[in-house]
């Protein structure tokens, strides 16, 4: 199971993305030429253009790392872990950010532990991303509400901004590597995320209404506390 997570990983990384990452530098690379050319022969007037390079520049640097962390050598411990508690570590670490940009995280738990059997790291990861998301979304600030519970044999963990919502043509494309409407984003956090909930087999649902919000689902399969399988 653990080899299949890897493997899985690895063949992800190698296959779907090697064409996308290429072009996806190509083009600020091909911008950065364009306007280091400008600059070259004199003929630069555009005062703006050392903030276009810079951001151009950012992006390759932001495309690069994430791809680094995607393909260092991890340690895939899969454990049992309470769902609860991965999330208690994420709202923690994003407490900070969010309060900078006026937005309050709601969390609710249920009672009982929310056993799941994966590797930590990469859930945690999966929220960070999810939250973040909803984070950029909400400019004006306002409230994100996370919930945690058991329904049939899922953990769910439901995540709520108060975001301008998005139509069905871009709820559709989210995921998508390299699909993203941000200056600087890479559209690559929820590619990952859904490949590792996948590989938890689990799923995520994403639902969003203009005006109203965008929710997201992420469901992964209950596991027995007591019944841990090595
Ligand atoms: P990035 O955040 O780098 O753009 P993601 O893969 O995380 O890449 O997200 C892809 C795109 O999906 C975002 O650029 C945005 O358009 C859309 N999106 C994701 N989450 C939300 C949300 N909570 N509200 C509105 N749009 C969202
Ligand atoms: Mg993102």
């Amino acid at each position: 199971n653990e080899e299949l997570l890897i493997n899985s990983e690895k063949l992800y990384v190698a296959g779907q993305l090697a064409a996308g990452i290429a072009h996806e530098i190509r083009n600020p690379l091909t911008s950065l030429k364009g306007f280091l050319q400008l600059i070259m022969s004199g003929k630069n007037t555009n005062q703006n253009i050392q903030d276009i390079m810079k951001s151009e520049l950012n992006r390759i640097e932001s495309i690069v790392s994430e791809m680094l962390m995607l393909s260092k050598p991890q340690v895939y411990e899969l454990n049992i872990k309470d769902t609860r508690q991965i999330m208690k570590d994420t709202v923690t670490l994003l407490e900070a950010q969010a309060i900078l940009y006026d937005i309050e995280l709601e969390a609710e738990y249920d009672e009982e532990a929310l056993w799941i059997y994966g590797v930590e790291n990469q859930i945690k990861q999966v929220f960070i991303n999810v939250i973040k998301n909803a984070i950029e979304a909400m400019m004006d600030g306002g409230k994100i509400k996370i919930r945690c519970f058991l329904e049939g044999h899922e953990v769910k963990v439901q995540i709520r901004d108060q975001g301008p919502g998005i139509n069905k043509e871009m709820l559709s494309k989210m995921g998508q590597p390299f699909y993203t409407t941000k200056d600087k984003g890479t559209g690559l956090g929820l590619m990952i995320s859904y490949k590792i909930v996948d590989n938890h087999q689990g799923r995520i649902e994403a639902n969003s209404e203009i005006g109203i919000g965008t929710t997201l689902i992420i469901a992964l399969p209950y596991t027995e506390g007591g019944e841990i399988k090595v």
